[in-house]
């Protein structure tokens, strides 16, 4: 199994692809949350800083109410009334109250000549005329003039140096009457950094929040938090250097409300809600707003703990997914392969140590591709010399011709193998005798030769050593033609076959005349020459057919198959002439005597060999040299 195929595996390519899938979502959903959050914590910082804004507004309103509501009370106060008509009184009550309620001074303004006819803090005051030179524009008399002419209670906006040195300062005036009859114009002089505690009050607010107000004048009208050389004081000495002149003042100050993303006073890009904050004469703008780095800070770690947290879990996914594929492959697919692999290492193994020779070669090349330990070891090439070698270079027997005749059937596909014996050549040049079983076998994606080879030369010797024992149990050691022992055997046989099918035989037992003396003449070892001489002409004599044995000593027994007893007289009469007339070299001629017999009782197999005996026992009495046949 190759890797493509593992990998378009359906149990693998499903569960990665889920894998994926997850992970993609995953991912996109970190994303749009990341994303959905950067949108979402700019909504909601605007929607804090509108809230704070509406907070600092609501409470500034009810601020201003109060101080309202303060000076019309005290317009009706007793000691105010009596300080109004009659001049100095005890003024213990003024002073608890200015300084309960932080105060900077209480003015009492005659409406007849302008003048200052009270003041609870600072009596250098009193005298000065209001409408004077020294106070021309100053907001007290204006606010003096407003009053006079409108009759009612009125603010004025924020001025400094004209009462008090060190802080700006808020008027408060409304007249004082009684009955219908004007009897002052009453003044409450309140520095503005009262305001501050207000608009300072931090709860709710993040670290770089902070909100402000800015007059019609565009110089503050609470100090900065963030930067604290933005102050009230510093405002009003150098209105130029302080002045505040971004674009949520100007909208404020034009009477919008909004919120936007700008660079404040301190050129910082700040989220911006700004409102315009009016009252009686008051003109100012109330600004909330909130560093917009401190926004990007918050959401970058959102952000970051989303990418963590996704980063995380595409981990832990990614993780059990590749847990789960393991799995799965191990299961379905490493297994499988390990226990092929392993059957295949056991075939690889079997053909490898193998005591047969196997030789795998291309059919058109002939060139070896794989040969294995018993060929190598056998033949005594290398692994390297085989690759460049043919069977030819180890098949003495065969050239090329004989060879492409014999593989022919199989490249046909006639056969599907061959067998064949032959002789391999070694390296060192020795033959030995192998059998070849040659077959064309797919393997891979090509056809190739696949030689299965034994070495045959044990199982030839082995052969040839039970051939060789057989030969000495049958036949005679000296003569070479069978010995007794042999020739019973098949004259059984051939009883067997008389007895019932009527076949004819005959018997012709002949002996050697007088050998005795040529053994005592010339010696034992002539007289082992004679009778192997002897057996010589005689075999030439006899048929295939015959049955021609020692039958002991210096006799011999022919047995002739379907022959009468005449023909076989007739035969061991030629035989025995024969004899006679051949010469044997140093001893000269010798003779032999014959008895001849036929079978003449189907149920004693014995008495054929009885009468031949009789009949040469008669022919050795008739003088040898001759031939007798059973009567
Ligand atoms: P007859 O004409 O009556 O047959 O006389 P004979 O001498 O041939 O017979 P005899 O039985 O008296 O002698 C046979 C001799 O054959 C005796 C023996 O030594 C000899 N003989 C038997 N077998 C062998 C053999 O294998 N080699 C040799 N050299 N002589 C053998
Ligand atoms: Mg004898
Ligand atoms: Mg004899």
């Amino acid at each position: 199994m190759n890797i493509q195929k593992l990998f378009l595996n359906p149990k693998i390519i499903l569960p990665l692809t889920f894998l994926m899938l997850v992970n993609i979502t995953v991912g996109i959903t970190a994303y749009i949350y990341a994303d959905k959050n950067e949108q979402l914590s700019y909504t909601l910082a605007f929607k804090n800083l509108e809230a704070i804004n509406n907070i600092k507004e609501h409470k500034l309103k009810l601020f201003f109410k109060h101080r309202l509501q303060d000076i019309n009370t005290l317009a009706h106060n007793n000691d105010i009334l009596e300080i109004s008509k009659d001049g100095m009184k005890d003024t213990s009550y003024i002073s608890i109250f200015l300084n309960e309620y932080e105060y900077s001074d209480l003015l009492l303004l005659d409406p007849k000549n302008s003048k200052i006819t009270f003041s609870a803090k600072n009596h250098s005051l009193i005298g000065k005329e209001v409408t004077s030179q020294s106070f021309s524009n100053s907001n007290i008399a204006k606010l003096y003039k407003n009053v006079l002419e409108t009759n009612k209670t009125n603010i004025a906006d924020t001025e400094f140096s004209v009462f008090n040195k060190e802080n700006p300062y808020l008027l408060f005036a409304t007249p004082v009457r009684e009955g219908k009859k004007l009897l002052n114009i009453l003044v409450l002089v309140m520095p503005v950094n009262v305001i501050d505690e207000i608009i300072y009050f931090r709860a709710g607010m993040e670290k770089t929040a902070e909100s402000y107000l800015v007059g019609s004048d565009h110089l503050l009208r609470s100090s900065s938090y963030l930067k604290k050389t933005f102050n009230l004081k510093n405002s009003f000495l150098e209105p130029q250097k302080y002045k505040i002149d971004t674009k949520a003042v100007k909208e404020a100050l034009e009477g919008n409300s909004s919120h936007n993303i700008i660079k404040d006073y301190r050129n910082v890009d700040v989220l911006s809600v700004y409102k315009p904050f009016q009252l009686n004469t008051l003109q100012w703008a109330l600004i909330s707003e909130l560093d917009e780095s401190e926004l990007i800070e918050h959401y970058t770690n959102i952000r970051y703990d989303i990418m963590l947290w996704s980063i995380f879990t595409s981990l832990a996914i990614t993780i059990i997914g590749y847990l789960i594929i393991m799995k799965i492959l191990k299961v379905s697919v490493l297994t499988p392969l390990q226990k092929s692999y392993k059957r295949a290492k056991g075939f690889e193994d079997i053909i490898k140590n193998s005591l047969n020779e196997i030789y795998i070669f291309n059919p058109k090349t002939l060139k070896f591709s794989y040969v294995n330990s018993s060929a190598i070891e056998n033949c005594g090439y290398s692994c390297e010399e085989f690759l460049e070698m043919t069977p030819l270079d180890i098949k003495p027997k065969f050239d090329a011709d004989l060879f492409a005749q014999i593989i022919k059937p199989l490249l046909k596909k006639e056969l599907e193998q061959i067998f064949f014996e032959t002789k391999h050549r070694r390296k060192d040049g020795t033959l030995y005798d192998v059998e070849i079983q040659l077959q064309l076998m797919h393997i891979g994606n090509s056809d190739k030769f696949v030689a299965f080879i034994q070495d045959i030369t044990k199982r030839n010797k082995a052969i040839k050593e039970k051939e060789k024992f057989y030969n000495i149990a049958t036949h005679d050691y000296l003569t070479k033609i069978y010995n007794r022992q042999m020739f019973d055997d098949l004259y059984k046989r051939e009883f067997n076959s008389y007895r019932r099918y009527q076949t004819p035989m005959s018997l012709i037992l002949f002996d050697i005349d007088n050998f005795k003396n040529i053994n005592d003449t010339f010696g034992h070892d002539v007289g082992d020459k004679v009778l192997t001489e002897l057996v010589k002409v005689v075999d030439k004599n006899v048929r295939e057919t015959d049955i021609f044995a020692r039958w002991g000593g210096e006799e011999f027994v022919i047995l002739m198959r379907r022959t009468t007893l005449d023909v076989a007289y007739e035969k061991a009469q030629h035989i025995c002439k024969t004899i006679a007339e051949h010469t044997i070299e140093g001893v000269g001629q010798i003779t032999c005597s014959f008895g001849v017999a036929a079978p003449s009782d189907k149920e004693h197999p014995l008495s054929i060999f009885k009468d031949a005996d009789l009949a040469l026992y008669k022919a050795k009495e008739n003088g040898k040299n001759r031939v007798e046949k059973s009567s």
